[in-house]
C-alpha cells in the first residue's frame, strides 16, 4: 500500500521536475520499481530536491554497495550520476558519482565503505556502466544471484545454486560429494580439491536463470569439516 502511494506521489512531481520529452521514460522507471520501497523513496527524494537544480529524468538505478542496511545507490539521469546512501527511513545525497572533487565524500562514508582516502575511493569505484543495475521485480537475471558468475558459466565452487551433475539436486547439499569420495565427512582441503577434480571430469552444470531459487542469500563455501547429511 505504501509503495502505491509513493508511486502516485512521485508521478505528481514529474511534470514539474523533468522536461516533457522525458516524462514517459521517467514514469516507466518509476513503475518498474513500483514495488520497491527503497528505490521509490530515493526517487521521491531526487525528484523533489533535484540536485544542483538539473531537471533531468532518472534513466538507471545501480548499486555500488550494500552494508549494514544501507544501500549505496547511484542514480543515473540524462546528464549526471548521483551517489546516495539509502535506508528504509532515510535518503542522503553523498555527491556526484565518479567526479573527483576533494572533500566531496564525507570521511565517515568512505570509512563505512572500507576506503581510507578519497583517492582510494575514486580508484575503487567502478564506472557507472560497470555497476550492477539495481534489481526490479521480474528483472531477467544476467548473473548468479549468489556467487555472481554470468549466465552460462560455472559457479564458484560451493555456490548453493549449482546443480549437481550426478543427481541433479543441489550440489551444496546432496550426498554425492561423500559418495564420490567414499567418505563420511569432508575434513581436508585435499578432499575438497579431489572432489573439484571429479566434478570437472563429470562436467559441471553452468548457471542458467531458471536455476535460481528464491534464495536466502547465503554463499557458504564447500567447507572442510562438511558432514554427511
Ligand atoms: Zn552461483
Ligand atoms: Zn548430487
Amino acid at each position: 500500500m505504501k509503495t502505491e502511494n509513493l508511486v502516485k506521489e512521485i508521478k505528481t512531481y514529474l511534470p514539474f521536475a523533468v522536461p516533457e520529452t522525458d516524462q514517459a521514460s521517467a514514469v516507466e522507471l518509476v513503475e518498474k520499481y513500483g514495488k520497491d520501497e527503497i528505490v521509490l523513496c530515493l526517487l521521491r527524494d531526487y525528484y523533489t530536491a533535484l540536485p544542483d537544480a538539473f531537471e533531468e529524468a532518472v534513466t538507471r538505478v545501480s548499486e555500488l554497495s550494500f552494508k549494514q542496511d544501507v544501500h549505496f545507490l547511484v542514480l543515473t539521469t540524462t546528464g549526471h550520476s548521483w551517489l546516495y546512501a539509502v535506508t528504509v527511513d532515510s535518503v542522503a545525497l553523498i555527491g556526484e558519482y565518479g567526479v573527483e572533487v576533494p572533500g566531496e565524500v564525507p570521511p565517515e562514508v568512505m570509512y563505512f565503505l572500507g576506503w581510507s582516502t578519497l583517492k582510494e575511493f575514486h580508484e575503487n569505484c567502478p564506472s557507472v556502466e560497470k555497476l550492477k543495475e539495481y534489481p526490479w521485480e521480474g528483472m531477467p537475471l544476467t548473473h548468479c544471484p549468489v556467487c555472481g558468475v554470468p549466465v552460462g558459466e560455472e559457479h564458484l565452487l560451493g555456490c548453493v545454486v549449482e546443480v549437481c551433475p550426478w543427481c541433479k539436486g543441489q550440489l551444496k547439499s546432496c550426498n554425492c560429494r561423500f559418495e564420490k569420495l567414499d567418505v563420511e565427512e569432508i575434513e581436508t582441503a585435499e578432499q575438497v580439491a579431489t572432489f573439484a577434480d571429479l566434478l570437472a571430469e563429470k562436467g559441471r552444470i553452468p548457471f542458467l536463470p531458471e536455476q535460481a531459487p528464491a534464495y536466502p542469500g547465503t554463499s557458504r563455501g564447500l567447507d572442510e569439516g562438511d558432514k554427511k547429511a
